[in-house]
């Protein structure tokens, strides 16, 4: 299989067949973003014939693994649709078409991505728009700021401010309880230190008594901890 640099894949794509049909990100803007560094380019797009080749070679290794059933293919690349960033605003229209063809996707949430003291309210916004679609998952990630990373000098420099750890978890709750749609929540991999994950609405209350639970119990500094110590996502 053609695979260049880090491999990114959300935890549920585990068992699914991860197929490189673009390397790296078109948008490469994100400040807190250290994901694609290890790449000499910033985007490529996968030439064809190596795509069909790997589908092929896939092919064979499913003969060999009999009882291995691949249901999934996980396209890699951080846009592997490119979108530009310009069309982010129209992600209603484009999902609600994707609803009506059937197809099915799911979405991210990076936590502590709006900053301190704005969590709660991008929360809110982001449920806003879900609560108009049909996702399947909903996975959320924590914000996890590397020295490397443009974010990290726009900090030193005063000009951006972290949530903190506790926090994070407040805007994660407030999130779950916006949330009116029937989907998978799962806050898990190495950014979030305590996973959570339930089905929506069967499992808000608990979800949501889970949250409540860290927030009110857990150390900040023990939180804060566990983020300097992660050394990759
Ligand atoms: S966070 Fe995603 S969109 Fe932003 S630069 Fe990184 S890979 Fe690209």
């Amino acid at each position: 299989m053609y695979y260049t640099g880090t491999i990114w894949r959300p935890p549920y794509e585990a068992s699914s067949l991860l197929l490189e049909v673009t390397a790296g990100c078109t948008h490469h803007q994100c400040k807190f973003c250290t994901l694609y560094d290890d790449l000499p380019f910033k985007f490529r797009m996968t030439p064809m014939e190596d795509i069909e080749a790997d589908l092929k070679e896939a092919k064979g290794q499913f003969r060999i693994w009999i009882g291995h059933k691949i249901s999934r293919t996980f396209l890699t690349g951080a846009n592997p649709f490119v979108l530009k960033a310009s069309r982010l605003n129209d992600i209603v229209l484009q999902c609600q078409r994707l609803d009506r063809a059937g197809i099915s996707y799911n979405f991210f949430y990076l936590t502590g991505v709006s900053g301190a003291g704005k969590g709660e309210i991008g929360a809110r916004k982001t449920a806003e728009v879900c609560n108009q679609l049909h996702p399947q998952i909903i996975g959320a990630n924590m914000l996890t700021i590397y020295q490397s990373s443009e974010l990290y000098e726009e900090i030193q420099k005063g000009n951006w401010k972290e949530e903190q750890e506790i926090e994070k978890y407040r805007e994660l709750k407030t999130l779950v309880e916006h949330l009116n749609i029937p989907v998978w929540f799962a806050a898990g991999g190495a950014s979030n230190a305590i996973p959570i994950q339930g089905t929506l609405p069967r499992d808000t209350r608990k979800v949501i008594s889970v949250l409540e639970r860290i927030i009110s119990s857990v150390d900040e500094n023990e939180l804060r901890d566990y983020r300097k110590n992660l050394r990759h996502l």
